[in-house]
């Protein structure tokens, strides 16, 4: 396991009861640990052509930034509903309990651009599917999408069924 890998800490029943919450911020917290995490995120995607990290908040947004400094790309970002100006495209998605909702500003990737989808953990694939539909909504090209944290016992990436080559830096 990578050294960055084992900053990653475990909490127990956060949010709620029965969830382990992996937290990512012993990571970003080291310098060292940081740069290595996003070396590893970008490894798979550095000969690829990619116009923008399209990343969702906000943890995301604190490795998508990061990311796009390190591909040589733009950055656009994915809220939770009513933070971004303008117009807006809205893309709802089920929860274990209820519903949530991503947006991206109208216009904010040309068609055809080509996207790299950026999170911090894949569970169970939600909330990347989420965002790969905005994208398509919007007419970008998705070539793959990038997580820092893989949680494998729960099986996004059978929910993510292939549709573009999806990394994880690290598989627990
Ligand atoms: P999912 O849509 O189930 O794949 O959940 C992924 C989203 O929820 C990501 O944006 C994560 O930040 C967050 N998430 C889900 N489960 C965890 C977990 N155990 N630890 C940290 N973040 C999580």
């Amino acid at each position: 396991m990578p050294d960055w890998s084992q900053k990653v800490r475990d909490v127990p029943d956060f949010p709620k009861p029965g969830i382990v919450f992996k937290d990512i911020m012993p990571v970003l917290a080291d310098a060292e640990a940081f740069t290595d995490a996003i070396v590893a995120m970008a490894r798979p995607w550095r000969d690829l052509p990619i116009d923008a990290i399209v990343c969702i908040e906000a943890r995301g947004f604190l490795l998508g930034a990061p990311l796009a400094r390190e591909l040589g790309c733009g950055l656009v970002p994915l809220r939770k509903p009513g933070k971004l100006p303008g117009a807006t495209l809205e893309q709802r998605y089920a929860l274990e309990y209820g519903t949530d909702a991503l947006e991206a500003q109208a216009g904010a990737l040309a068609p055809g651009a080509r996207v790299l989808l950026v999170d911090d953990v894949l569970a169970t694939g939600g909330t990347l599917l989420a965002a790969h539909a905005l994208a398509q909504r919007m007419e970008a090209h998705v070539v793959g999408a990038g997580v820092l944290l893989e949680l494998a016992f729960l099986d996004g990436r059978a929910r993510w069924n292939g549709i573009a080559p999806l990394h994880a830096a690290m598989v627990v």
